[in-house]
């Protein structure tokens, strides 16, 4: 029995098993490379699920980590301390609509606060419970907790946890005019919605369908509110993915690679319900604790780099290149999709439901790589990935995929 082997043991004797993680331990990081505990060394595609935007082992992430390390980790919200004003500070700067930020721990929880902050809005305007609706969308992922989870629409993740809450509505993504027929009733009080949908296949939205949904929560009267989570942070080249839309949004929720890699959430608020959320209405022990404000403070200070969205831009290219070249050896991929650097290869129906069984054989291969659902590969690599890494990741991408096919 290997060392691994008795981790994999604690694995399957303490933990709850709601995951189902690949039998390696891994053991330290730099930059897109990762190692387990056998020496094996990994291309990382996948960056912990797009959330070490910085790769791993960043020194700015480190140093910002370790000085507040030594000064003071947590507070409460009971009393103040300066990097998460600072913070809330430059991401109001950047996003180019909010007026206040919530932190918190967590993307569900970002969410969760959204969902609260909808509501508390519709009630200030004097709508009962049955008229305020949220609308969202089909293939989406909001997260984990019982609001959050019930706003995802997909029904395999609701499964056996009902009653789920009321007060949700979902319609077809990139489909305006069931949008539009969702909200005619004028129940709707907001629409949360993700630019590039992540779990549930690499989507991005349809510029027409952002711009649409605008247009009908402005007529509605109803708060477009945007879930950034996965595509906010530089991912699709810009720092938020609607800058690449120019739909603004009244909410817009981050997480993931806010703090690339230590815990925190977002919720920023702009103009239309900044003033909604009084004292008392809602609040965390954790959130925006000074440890994880400094190094989100640190992460967005990188990822706002006009550097990083060069980079997202090249390697971007760089992969949709290499596995079109793969597909055209392979004939693998009905799709190649994404923007920037969140990409998604949707396999052809011969191999529908197998992205779980190539991503066993990229570990072999020296990968790590993700899935959106069964039927897509996910590349959302750390955004200051280099030539070589993407070039050696295709590599190895490719025998992997060769033995796939070939067996
Ligand atoms: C990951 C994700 C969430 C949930 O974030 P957690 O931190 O896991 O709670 C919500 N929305 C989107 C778009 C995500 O990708």
């Amino acid at each position: 029995m290997t060392d691994s082997d008795r981790l994999y043991g604690l694995f399957d004797r303490y933990y709850l098993p709601v995951y189902r993680p690949r039998r390696i331990v891994l053991e330290r990081g730099q930059g897109s490379r990762v190692w387990d505990r056998d020496g094996r060394e990994y291309i990382d595609f996948g960056a912990g699920i797009a959330v070490n935007a910085l790769g791993h082992a960043h020194p700015a992430l480190i140093e910002a980590l370790t000085a507040q390390a030594g000064r003071l980790w947590h507070t409460s919200n009971v009393f103040i301390t300066e990097p998460p004003l600072r913070l809330a500070e430059a991401l109001v700067d950047a996003s180019g609509f909010a007026q206040r930020v919530y932190l918190c721990n967590s993307g569900a929880e970002a969410n969760e606060a959204a969902i609260k902050l909808a509501r508390k809005w519709a009630t200030s305007q004097g709508r009962v419970p049955e008229r305020r609706v949220i609308l969202t969308f089909e293939g989406s992922f909001h997260g984990r907790t019982l609001a959050a989870v019930t706003a995802t629409a997909q029904p395999k993740y609701h499964e056996g946890f009902e009653p789920l809450p009321p007060g949700f509505r979902y319609s077809a993504f990139n489909d305006l005019a069931a949008a539009e027929a969702a909200m005619a009733a004028g129940d709707v009080c907001a629409v949360l919605v993700e630019p590039v949908q992540g779990e549930g296949g690499v989507t991005p939205a349809q510029e027409a369908f952002l711009a649409g949904l605008r247009a009908l929560c402005d007529r509605h009267g109803a708060l477009l509110m945007f879930d950034e989570i996965q595509c906010g942070m530089a991912r699709t080249g810009h720092l938020f993915a609607w800058h690449g839309y120019g739909v603004k949004p009244d909410v817009v929720t981050l997480a993931k690679a806010l703090g690339s890699g230590f815990p925190i959430g977002a919720m920023l608020v702009g103009d239309a319900a900044s003033e909604v959320m009084q004292f008392g209405a809602h609040g965390t022990t954790f959130g925006g604790n000074p440890l994880a404000a400094a190094v989100a403070g640190a992460a967005l200070r990188e990822l706002s780099s006009p550097a990083i969205a060069a980079n997202v831009a090249r390697q971007g290219q760089a992969l949709r290149d290499g596995l079109a070249a793969l597909d055209d050896e392979l004939a693998l991929f009905v799709d190649i999709r994404g923007r920037g650097l969140m990409l998604g290869a949707q396999l052809r129906d011969t191999y529908a439901g197998k992205a779980g069984e190539i991503l066993d054989r990229c570990i072999g291969q020296g990968l790590l790589l993700l899935q959106a659902g069964p039927d897509v590969l996910r590349f959302v690599p750390a955004l200051n990935i280099t030539d070589a890494d993407v070039a050696e990741g295709l590599d190895r991408l490719r025998e992997a995929l060769r033995g796939f096919v070939h067996g």
